[in-house]
């Protein structure tokens, strides 16, 4: 299983993009295929980091801040 180039979430079958096998359900749109812009990327971590793992705002910024990077979309 891999993990999607662009949040870093787990792929599986339900969360793997039909356009495009790199991506997830939530950074691609499932009816457009329009990919999300690194902001809204970024801000989704954030929500998710706060709601799942109880982190403050600045707590989960820090931990986007660090993760994206390492993620092939954002690699020039
Ligand atoms: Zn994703």
């Amino acid at each position: 299983m891999g993990q999607c180039e662009s949040c870093g979430i787990p792929l599986d079958e339900k969360t793997t993009s039909k356009f495009d096998s790199r991506y997830c359900i939530y950074c691609q749109n499932q009816e457009s295929g329009e990919l999300a812009s690194k902001e809204q990327v970024r801000e989704g971590s954030i929500q998710a980091l706060m709601r799942l793992q109880g982190k403050s705002r600045e707590e989960a910024e820090k931990v986007a801040d660090e993760m994206m990077p390492k993620l092939p979309r954002w690699q020039k």
